[in-house]
């Protein structure tokens, strides 16, 4: 018998998280086949190079193109089951052979980062302790002389269903009181898997409210469809009730027993999005995004994994979770390029989620106010259902655009009298104002007065930016951050000054302009630490009056009912943009940004300040509206060949020597172009906008066609290319399919 199993697969394909776009080959030896049952997507220790290595097994095989005297044997068996599911193991191999990227570093991705360094896939066990019968009758009199006993004993007394570890800890008890009630006979303790819904309190669950004829349309639509491949695009103006739609649609499923898998574009979401859902379902939900420790990250890919959470609120790397029971995809604010990974593995994390739900056989939900040109397409070629809330919910309007006309105007602090004029009104209302600018810090340049010197980044082609309350300049593409100065070092005049303005510097002005109001600064820097977002939030719904100014941070899903005016600073900042989707982003950004006035009761208004108020893009968008606006555009790619019409794959190169880049991808060009397909058009290999960041020379060459056949295989040859030719040479090269940067 054990012969026989022996025969039967004698070999494993292995992945490992190393950047070579192969599997290995390893033995199985006897004593393990006789033991075990292996299967794929079960880790093994292996021995690689000099030392071992966790990999993962990919398949069993009866045979391997390598001399079997050269296949070294697997050294241990690491998991009872596999960690990656065979539904996501399929999705990994789809991922890497359509992405070009080593499967061993996809397989890793997937998986949670304690389990990559080769923690269990388990439960942590924690202590619960139970009163035995002498431990409820006893009086706690008796322990007068013991209080922390006496602390102990009466918190289980008041917990009928066990006290946790983690509930002790929480109310300071010593666990050393803990062990002598113990061994007096008074309490009983009980290990058990660690399951947060025994820490959750018991939520409300409240009543929906009525939809309207748009939503009930909608929610009936993809319940109609709901035990199938299906994807339906949401696209609903801000406040429409998209959320509300797919809190129906998630109800039956979860009645059905269906777990429910959520993604959301960013961390400063969830909370929010979490208690809407706490509040609506009784029902266990997880989170998963980057904020949270590995250890959470782990329980919470295991409560997924063994169908104990029936919904799973995450970003991108969510994409990724085993759910067994997995009945419904919903993908909120679909057009977040966030969902791009824009280094190593790049994926998209909507495009894999739509290719995961076809293989389970599922529905996709996507939902946006400012859908993408990519979802738009599928919409308006049918591939996917197009449902429309052009309503608002409730009594709420959809507030007016207007531009205002910054030319030959005196500004006040970057303000045009309008705006200003119009924030006074607002706050005298109680109401709050929303100021857009979508640069963080004082301000982006330095310059000397002198010798006209400007700050500028050793690393990269860049202005530093100046953070003066940090008290640093700091490079917000390498990072790196050095102390503010104030005297030249080419001049060693005193006469520094800042040129432009940044969130931090219009914070500080208006706070002199408007000194009794309360001023937020919502950007990146001001949310840094984990719950300053939740505490600003919280802030700006405590105050009636106040003014808040903000990044593109501010654009993303936030529900703030007293806002009423919104004033975008600088309407042009996309408009002549280098990237062909800098129209696309600009239009997605003002819509959505704008969508934040007026969501409740009180009607909201929205002023540009633009220097070219009759520029065609920005008149379309506030006359017409951005379904309108993109249409537009899409007409404009089609005419260009661009994508979604055209698919696009960028190879990037870069080196720490100048020329060293460009000469490789030029030297690639050479060698492959005679035998590319000719239906795949190349253009470059050109220097990227920023040539030089964090001290790399970056080149790119990016190859377009039509269908995807060609041009998977053209790609397919420039990595082979790559990587033999980078074997040898100090070069990083990366593969980027469907592109979001070209630059
Ligand atoms: P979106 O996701 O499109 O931005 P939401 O679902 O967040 O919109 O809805 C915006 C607001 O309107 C929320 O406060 C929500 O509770 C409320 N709302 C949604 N649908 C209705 C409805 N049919 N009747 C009344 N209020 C609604
Ligand atoms: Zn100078
Ligand atoms: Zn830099």
């Amino acid at each position: 018998m054990s012969e026989v199993l022996l025969t039967l697969s004698p070999y494993i394909k292995v992945a490992l998280p190393v950047p070579m776009r192969t599997l290995f080959d390893y033995k199985v030896p006897k004593a393990i086949t006789l033991r075990h049952e292996l299967k794929p997507g079960m880790r093994v220790k292996v021995p690689f190079g000099k030392s071992s290595r966790l990999g993962v097994i990919v398949a069993l095989s009866d045979h391997s193109e390598w001399d079997p005297e050269q296949i070294k044997p697997l050294t241990s068996l690491h998991d009872k089951s596999p960690v990656i599911s065979a539904e996501l193991m399929a999705l990994c191999e789809w991922a890497a052979r359509y992405y070009h990227h080593p499967i061993g570093d996809v397989i890793f991705h997937a998986l949670p980062i304690l389990l990559r360094k080769g923690e269990n896939a388990e439960f942590r066990t924690e202590n619960w302790w139970f009163t035995t019968e002498k431990g409820q009758a006893i009086s706690l009199e008796q322990l007068s002389r013991a209080p922390r006993q006496q602390d102990f004993l009466k918190a289980v007394q008041q917990h009928p269903n066990g006290l946790s570890q983690h509930a002790a800890s929480v109310l300071d008890l010593a666990p050393s009181a803990a062990k002598i009630l113990e061994e007096k006979g008074l309490l009983r303790k009980e290990p058990r898997s660690f399951n947060k819904g025994g820490e959750r309190h018991a939520h409300v669950t409240q009543i929906p409210p009525t939809l309207n004829m748009e939503q009930m349309r909608a929610t009936e639509h993809i319940l109609d469809y709901r035990h199938q491949f299906h994807v339906a695009l949401l696209d609903g103006v801000t406040g429409s009730g998209k959320t509300e739609v797919f809190l129906r649609v998630m109800a039956r499923l979860i009645e059905e027993g269906k777990q429910i898998l959520v993604m959301v574009p960013e961390i400063g979401l969830t909370p929010q999005t979490l208690k809407r859902f706490e509040n609506r379902f009784n029902t266990d939900i997880v989170l998963m995004h980057s904020n949270m420790s590995d250890r959470e990250r782990l329980d919470a890919w295991l409560l997924a994994a063994s169908g104990h959470a029936k919904i799973i609120i995450g970003t991108r790397s969510a994409a990724f979770i085993p759910a067994p029971n997995l009945g419904l995809i919903v993908i909120d604010e679909e057009h977040d390029t966030s969902y791009k990974q824009h280094e190593g593995f790049r994926y998209h994390a909507r495009d894999l989620a739509i290719k995961r739900a076809q293989a389970l056989n599922i529905p996709v939900l996507l939902a946006s106010a400012t859908p993408s040109y990519e979802s738009l397409t599928n919409a308006l070629q049918k591939r996917f259902a197009w449902l429309k809330l052009r309503q608002r919910a409730g009594n709420a309007q959809i507030p007016k655009m207007e531009r205002v006309d910054l030319r030959g105007k005196s500004l006040v602090h970057g303000f045009s009298e309008q705006a200003l004029v119009n924030m006074k009104q607002c706050l005298e209302r109680k109401e709050q104002v929303l100021v857009f600018l979508n640069r963080r810090g004082y301000a982006p340049t330095l310059m000397c007065h002198q010798c006209g010197w400007i700050a500028a980044c050793d690393h990269c082609d860049v202005n530093l930016t100046v953070h003066k309350r940090a008290n640093k300049l700091h490079c917000h593409h390498c990072d790196t951050q050095k102390a503010l100065i104030h005297t030249c070092p080419e001049c060693q005049s005193e006469e520094l000054f800042t040129v432009g303005e940044g969130t931090e510097q219009i914070e500080t002005q208006l706070s002199t302009l408007f000194k009794e109001v309360p001023i937020l600064r919502i950007d990146r820097d001001s949310t840094q630490r984990k719950s300053a977002m939740a505490k600003l939030t919280q802030k700006i719904h405590e105050h009636d009056q106040a003014i808040l100014i903000g990044t593109q941070m501010l654009a993303k899903g936030h529900h703030f009912p007293n806002v009423t005016l919104v004033i975008i600073m600088d309407a042009d900042a996309g408009l002549f943009s280098s990237d062909f989707r800098g129209m696309e982003r600009t239009a997605q950004l003002i819509t959505q940004v704008a969508g934040r006035a007026g969501r409740a009761k009180k009607p909201g208004h929205v002023l540009l300040q633009t220097y070219h108020p009759d520029h065609a893009a920005i008149e379309c968008l506030c006359n017409l509206g951005y379904e309108h606006f993109a249409i537009d555009g899409l007409a404009e790619r089609k005419s260009l060949s661009l994508p979604p019409f055209y698919h696009q794959v960028i190879v990037r190169a870069e080196s720490g020597n100048e020329q060293e880049a460009m000469q490789l991808l030029s030297a690639m060009r050479n060698d492959l172009e005679p035998f590319f397909a000719k239906e795949v058009y190349l253009v470059g290999p050109y220097t990227a906008i920023i040539v030089r960041k964090a001290g790399q020379h970056r080149a790119l060459i990016s190859i377009k066609a039509a269908q995807r056949g060609p041009l998977h295989q053209a790609t397919q040859m420039m990595t082979e290319w790559l990587e033999q030719s980078t074997k040898q040479h100090r070069i990083r090269f990366a593969i980027d399919v469907d592109p979001l940067e070209t630059y």
